[in-house]
């Protein structure tokens, strides 16, 4: 299976009843991109900005964010480069952004807070960002978002960019949804965000009370847990009601046992761990929207995490 997807590298991906789906890569650094591309990516869903940002004194300048930001997308010959704004907090921490010692680290400032704390750095990523030609390639996405007024800052902020920088081009500004918050109002969120993009890591992190880096809980912490799940299929349908369209970038999308649920549901982006491309893409011509709708009402219907793995299993014996 690997071979024969790698031999369709290049071309568009669908279901095997004919629904695009787009299946492109998180990348992490300018490194990953050309590999990621060559495995048939159909660009970037989620570039974690962090590694620009962290091991070092002084915030990265305007002009070297934007020679990374540029590099990548050059790398990606054209491709979309969704480009996530930067998500430190007390958990990951710079030298130059001072964050107070946090508690609860993972409900403190972190994601968009910091950025909205730190507008000047907020500013200076939107600015290399919107430096990167050509205008349109790059897509903005925010961290964390549990408030439309984050939203609407940085929208305000974008407006204000371009209208000084002359931009006429629209740049997409769209959200993450790691926060049950922001799943459970995506319907609201969708009037004003371009696109969403469910962080799966964060949002059964969120929704399970489950700290993702306690080892204690690890076990537990699986994003096919029917109420991740629910709320998975209620941004899907948030984002449909005004015309959006909702991705995953959280582990989910790498998951061959999650991914037929996750059409089932109505998500139409995968964006995945660069090296498991070939395999989603296969995956995802191998089967029917229709047999994975009817699977994804299977999965919301079961009452655990390990009851949903079973469906998928035996999905995949039967259909893939
Ligand atoms: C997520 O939370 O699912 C996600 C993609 O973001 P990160 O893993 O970088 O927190
Ligand atoms: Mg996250």
């Amino acid at each position: 299976r690997r071979a024969s997807a790698l031999a369709r590298a290049g071309t568009p991906c669908h279901t095997a009843d004919g629904t695009r789906i787009e299946v492109v890569a998180n990348l992490g650094s300018a490194a990953e991109a050309a590999p990621a591309i060559a495995n048939g990516a159909e660009g970037c869903g989620l570039l974690r900005t962090e590694f620009l940002f962290l091991e070092r004194d002084t915030a990265p300048s305007v002009a070297e964010q934007a020679a990374e930001y540029q590099a990548i997308a050059d790398a990606l010959e054209g491709r979309p480069l969704i480009v996530r704004l930067l998500d430190i907090g007390g958990d990951k921490p710079a030298p130059y952004l001072p964050i107070a010692g946090e508690e609860n680290p993972a409900l403190g400032l972190r994601g968009i807070r910091v950025g909205l704390a730190h507008p000047a750095l907020l500013e200076e990523q939107l600015r290399a960002i919107l430096a990167v030609q050509p205008t349109g390639q790059c897509k903005i996405m925010l961290p964390m978002v549990a408030q439309i007024e984050e939203l609407r800052r940085v929208r305000a902020l974008l407006d204000r960019l371009c209208a000084e920088l002359g931009i006429a081009t629209p740049v997409q500004l769209g959200i993450m949804v790691e926060t049950p918050a922001a799943a459970v109002t995506a319907d609201l969120l969708a009037r004003e965000a371009d696109f969403l993009s469910i962080g799966t890591n964060d949002l059964t992190q969120y929704t399970l009370a489950m700290d993702r880096a306690n080892p204690a809980v690890a076990s537990a912490l699986d994003g096919l847990h029917p109420a991740v799940l629910r709320l998975i299929g209620e941004t899907c349908r948030g984002g449909a009601a005004h015309g959006r369209w909702t991705g995953v970038c959280g582990g989910l999308a790498s998951d061959p046992l999650a991914v037929p649920i996750l059409l089932g549901l109505g998500v139409t982006e995968l964006s995945t761990a660069p090296v498991m491309v070939p395999t989603i893409k296969a995956l995802v011509s191998d089967v029917t929207l229709a047999a994975c709708r009817d699977h994804a009402a299977a999965a919301l219907a079961c009452a655990s995490a390990a009851e949903v793995r079973a469906l998928a299993r035996s999905f995949a014996t039967k259909e893939m």
